[in-house]
């Protein structure tokens, strides 16, 4: 049997885009990068006042001229094409292009009028010694033209929203998302909505997986539930093989004596590529892939164990698929010590606590705990041969 990282190896090395496509820029956030974002020009694009103030020369000072003439104001947006001469200042608002013959602006706060308002002359009193481009945002100092400012596989967040904006770009390509179906199996597993027995059980897992794909722009996904009778089973398992990209399957895929999946799965040409891994939870996990098809993630039907195979394995795979790499995974000490008995690798959940941060161990259960992820920020990682965890151990988190 696998251990975690070996299954991890082999479920990254089955990998592939799904292909890209081009989004409206409005419609991209979370989605992943398909191209590398160079400046289209420099930025700022000129050299811009960064306060309300005059905009003068800087020898002027050194060589001892207190007055300066006011001969124009400049708001932002315009464009100045004239020359400060020696002596002479013109009055600046924040964004407004700096005339060519200035190198310095000084702050509106600093200046005050000593002349008649027809003369205009400007006096500054300075607190701090000035200096050349003092309050001027020179020309390309933040990103040249033509420089590679983000690179293909980011995860396109607000703030590279802002930067595509400025660069101009309304449409970007992007990783295309697959096509995703949710099949949860059980014959006790009704909806949420619908009444329920005492030994039926509502279908959780179902959302909690729709919810975690969300998470990663994946909205359109298609949802069956199935009961544990081979014929339904095989129909929509066919069907799900044959229309989707990635089909997460929940629950089934114990030893149990009404777990189908696997059996199914090998009969339509899903090839088995590992069942069960040397993990806890999770252990049952069922993976394969239809050659030049459907890749299958057939999770456990526990509450926890659904939710820590799809963020150990399904979240990661999916990164890879769009050339990027999975969020929020820490090394934190333990604020407490943790043993276990078995030779599996464990999952537990956990709180973040303290500054500096530490993990802690959130009770719960066992993996049916359907409150066990309530409010954990993450499962963390006790390694196969880690029997016991210390105080002050450090150890993977994987925050939800
Ligand atoms: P299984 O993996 O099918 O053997 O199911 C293991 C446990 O998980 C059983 O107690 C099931 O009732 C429960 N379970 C299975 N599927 C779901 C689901 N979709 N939502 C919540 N619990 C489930
Ligand atoms: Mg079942």
């Amino acid at each position: 049997m696998l251990g975690f990282q070996e299954a991890k190896d082999i479920i990254l090395s089955q990998a592939y885009s799904f292909g890209t496509e081009n989004v409206l820029i409005d419609k991209s956030l979370g989605r992943i990068l398909a191209e590398d974002i160079f400046s289209d020009r420099d930025y700022p694009p000129f050299n811009r006042a960064s306060m309300d103030g005059y905009a003068l020369r800087f020898d002027d000072f050194e060589n001892g001229i207190k007055e300066f003439t006011c001969v124009k104001t400049i708001l932002a947006g315009q464009t100045c094409i004239y020359e400060i001469k020696s002596g002479e200042c013109y009055k600046i608002m924040t964004g407004a292009s700096v005339p060519v013959s200035a190198d310095i602006v000084i702050r509106v706060e600093d200046s005050r009028f000593v002349g008649s308002s027809v003369n205009r002359l400007v006096a500054f009193d300075f607190s701090s010694p000035l200096k050349k481009f003092q309050n001027i945002s020179r020309r390309g100092e933040d990103t040249p033209a033509n420089s590679l400012v983000i690179q293909k596989g980011t995860r396109i967040t607000p703030q590279v929203i802002g930067a595509l904006a400025s660069f101009g770009r309304g449409k970007i390509l992007v990783e295309k998302l697959p096509r995703v179906t949710i099949i949860s199996t059980g014959d006790e597993i009704v909806g949420v909505n619908d009444t329920v027995s005492p030994v039926q059980i509502r279908n959780s897992n179902q959302h909690v997986l729709q919810a975690m794909l969300q998470t990663h722009q994946m909205q359109k996904v298609k949802l069956l539930r199935v009961k544990d009778n081979k014929k339904s089973l095989r129909t929509a398992l066919e069907k799900a093989v044959n229309n989707s990209d990635l089909l997460l399957i929940s629950g089934g895929v114990s030893a149990g004596d009404a777990d189908f999946v696997p059996q199914i799965l090998s009969e339509l040409g899903v090839e088995k590529i590992f069942h069960k891994t040397k993990i806890r939870p999770g252990k049952p996990m069922w993976f394969g892939k239809k050659p030049n098809g459907c890749t299958v993630f057939a999770l456990p039907g526990n509450p926890l164990s659904c939710q820590t195979t799809f963020k150990l394995f399904v979240e990661p795979f999916l990164a890879k698929c769009f050339g990027t790499t999975p969020t929020g995974i820490y090394q934190f000490p333990m604020a407490e010590s943790r043993s276990k008995k078995t030779d599996l690798d464990e999952f537990f959940p956990i709180t973040l606590q303290g500054s500096p941060t530490q993990v802690s161990i959130k009770k719960f259960n066992g993996s049916g705990d359907i409150t066990a992820g309530l409010f954990a920020e993450g499962m963390a990682w006790q390694p196969a041969d880690k029997m016991i965890l210390d105080k002050g151990d450090v150890v993977t988190v994987f925050l939800f």
